[in-house]
């Protein structure tokens, strides 16, 4: 393919193949569907199907599958063959509108948190419209929601979905509130920012805990990691511009904007930042863009970690989910406007999502919650596990004067009435950039920093837009009712700054000093996921989501579930490969070495018939007490781990988890960590950090 322009989308069934090869009538009538969100009349589903296939077909595709979103958090594919026999024994390629628009599933391998038990187990997946189908590795994707017979959903895509439709209803009304009519829809874009790790294959597969974990169990700081930032964005390395090169193409093809793309702070470390558009296709490209960066890894040899803390004591990854609102007239409701009545409604619209943030720390919370990303939330270089908001200094102080109803004294005196003045500009360049917020608006979006590197970003993103939609429609509630549309504005934006300011945190959110800070502020605190997680089933939040058609009870507890027995499982996992990596590798190379410097004590005595004690004695007994202690350690975290099956909730085994097993395997590793600081590398059965970090050159 010659330019990038005749590559970007070659592999999407995009608008301007529909409008290519769809008949008229045809095209129209999907055009309405997608913007509409309703279904598509089974005549029209069967054209477009068949337009797909003869698509597909020419570009090299044999097969088709609806691909969805189950809770396991990565992508699923069932994969049909357009092939189909014929009475005369030979085969036509086939694809039916009802094959485009439904799938059955089996769902019973797929978590459904007790929804299996109560429903069939027969789930079905349906097209979505709203997302363009695509081809990845020769087959057809089309994007689907995947759910119960009984209707419920049992994937990632459904509720944000659900959510997205909820925002779009009561940011309309807030819009017509303000005497915009000409705005038919509201959606929240996302531009999600992906972190990563890329190292060596070959070094890669010779970690047990990288193969089966995706992060180091194990491992000391090497000499050197980010002390110098000399990686933070320096020059690329030949092998990793030549995987970004190819990741991008691929992307390309896809219709997925990559747009970014520099080193991290860590070495070994990397960013993508693709260009933001509406969050249902956001996380649909997300999850492309994990799986194509794995894949693109692969055939370079190199192996890609997106887990949220592959190394300790060195930065973890995130992706930074930037967020904001758009009207289909192309407004941006989070842009700062230039008139006093465009300023209005920006700051109504502001004033909602920090209400939303500080009424819903603990949705939030949970959002960015999994096993993997406790390890990262509160660790160096990331963002505590409290819920906080950034402003930059010049918002704060324009919110802190019309709280007070006193003149914002900026660069310029302005009398801050709200619908009277416009807001004085504020710099929105990248020095006012506080890059330890968990949630930081930065000049016309917000970037929740929170979420961990290997998460969908579908849950953190129907939270937020499930919590804004609340307050909207709170707000709109109130507005309606006003007789006076501007003193109620002005009332209500007044009050909700005093009443919500103290989520409003412009310092340093790494500092213990924060952490004590918030805690007088009331902020809540949930460091580990199972801290987080009851808060999903309390009253109010079952409330909450059922007022918008989010989840339904039975949905939500079957999502607690879900996301707990995760927990244990990953948790499970990760003891498990410890201790078979401590007592098969690690217990038996350093009693290898153990045996070397007995042999070289003994013929040392020998030769030199020394009295003296020799400092390889002290080795040796330093190291045989490490490896009685590594013993004992692995034989503790055995016997631990054999209790949990008697725990009877997920909720049980989770603090179990991480009061006992997390703690035996800290101790485990610290005993593991002195012996490999002890022994020569030629004897550690592993690539050591140094050697897995600088492993790409
Ligand atoms: P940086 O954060 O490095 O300064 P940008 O602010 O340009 O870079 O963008 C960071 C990410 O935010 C990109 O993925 C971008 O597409 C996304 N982004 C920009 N504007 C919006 C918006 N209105 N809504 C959602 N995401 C956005
Ligand atoms: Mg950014």
């Amino acid at each position: 393919m010659s330019s990038i322009s005749d590559m970007f989308g070659s592999f999407v069934f995009n608008d301007r193949v529909m409008r290519e090869r769809l008949p008229k009538e045809t095209y129209k009538a999907l055009r309405k569907t997608m913007a509409e969100g309703s279904t598509l009349k089974p005549d029209v589903a069967g054209v477009v199907a068949n337009a797909m296939k003869d698509w597909a077909i020419e570009k090299g595709a044999t097969h088709f599958t609806h691909w969805f979103q189950p809770m396991t958090g990565i992508t699923a594919e069932k994969h049909d063959s357009f092939i189909s026999p014929t009475a005369d024994g030979n085969v036509i390629m086939e694809f039916s509108g009802k094959e485009l628009e439904k799938g059955e599933s089996d769902a019973s391998s797929f978590p459904s948190g007790g929804l299996r038990a109560t429903f069939e187990a027969r789930g079905y997946t349906a097209w979505d419209p709203t997302s363009y189908a695509f081809i990845k590795e020769g087959t057809l994707c089309i994007p689907t929601v995947f759910c119960s017979y009984g209707g419920e959903a049992l994937d990632k895509k459904t509720p944000l979905l659900r959510s997205m439709e909820a925002v779009n209803r009561q940011a309309l009304r807030i819009l017509k509130l303000f005497g915009n009519t000409q705005v038919r829809h509201v959606t929240t874009t996302v531009g999600a920012e992906q972190e990563y790790f890329l190292i060596d294959r070959e070094v890669f597969l010779k970690r047990k805990d990288l193969v089966y974990t995706g992060r180091t169990l194990f491992g000391t700081k090497p000499p050197k990691t980010q002390e110098l930032d000399d990686h933070y964005f320096g020059s690329l390395k030949t092998r990793v511009k030549g995987y970004m090169k190819e990741l991008n193409e691929e992307l390309w093809k896809l219709g997925i904007m990559s747009k970014t793309e520099h080193n991290e702070a860590a070495p070994a470390q990397h960013e993508l930042a693709p260009i933001y558009c509406n969050t249902n296709i956001a996380t649909d490209h997300n999850q492309i863009i994990m799986d194509v960066m794995r894949k693109v890894a692969e055939r370079c040899s190199l192996a890609c970690l997106l887990h949220e803390k592959p190394f300790a004591s060195v930065s973890g990854s995130g992706k930074h989910n930037n967020w904001s609102l758009s009207t289909d007239t192309g407004v941006n409701l989070l842009e700062p406007g230039s008139s006093p009545h465009e300023n209005a409604q920006f700051l109504l619209f502001l004033c909602a999502v920090i209400k939303a943030v500080d009424e819903h720390q603990d949705l939030l919370r949970i959002s960015a919650a999994s096993a993997g990303n406790d390890n990262r939330l509160g660790a160096s270089e990331a963002p505590p596990a409290v819920i906080s908001m950034f402003l930059g200094t010049e918002l704060t102080e324009i919110l802190e004067a019309i709280e007070k109803g006193s003149a914002y004294e900026g660069k310029e005196k302005v009398d801050m009435e709200i619908g009277v003045h416009t807001m004085p500009k504020f710099p929105r360049d990248n020095t006012d950039r506080n890059r330890t917020s968990p949630f930081a608006f930065t000049g016309n979006k917000f970037e929740y920093r929170m979420p961990g590197s290997n998460m969908s970003i579908s849950c953190p993103n129907m939270i937020l837009n499930t919590i804004t939609a609340d307050v909207l429609m709170e707000f709109a509630d109130q507005l309606e009712k006003a007789e006076d549309f501007k003193a109620e504005l002005n009332s209500l934006i007044r009050n909700t700054i005093m009443k919500h300011k103290r989520i409003i945190f412009n310092g340093n959110g790494y500092t213990d000093e924060w952490l004590e800070e918030a805690k007088k502020r009331g902020l809540l605190n949930l460091p580990t996921t199972p801290d987080a997680l009851p808060y999903f089933i309390k009253e109010e939040n079952v409330a909450l989501f059922a007022r918008h058609g989010i989840f339904t009870r039975t949905e939500l507890q079957s999502r607690y579930e879900i996301l707990l027995e995760n927990y244990c499982k990953v948790v499970n996992i990760e003891a498990n490969t410890m201790a078979e990596m401590a007592k098969r590798d690690i217990l038996p190379a350093a009693m290898k070495y153990i045996k070397f410097i007995s042999e070289t004590i003994v013929a040392l005595k020998t030769a030199l018939l020394s009295a003296d004690r020799f400092p390889e004695e002290e080795i040796l007994s330093d190291l045989t007490e490490c490896v009685s202690k590594l013993y004992k350690a692995i034989n503790k975290l055995e016997a631990d781990s054999d209790i949990i099956k008697d725990k009877e909730t997920f909720l049980e085994k989770a603090c179990y988890l991480r009061d006992v097993i997390i703690c035996d395997m800290d101790s485990l590793r610290e005993i593991a960590d002195r012996i490999e600081e002890i022994m020569p590398s030629e004897y550690y059965p592993y690539p050591n950090y140094g050697d897995i970090l600088f492993s790409v050159m």
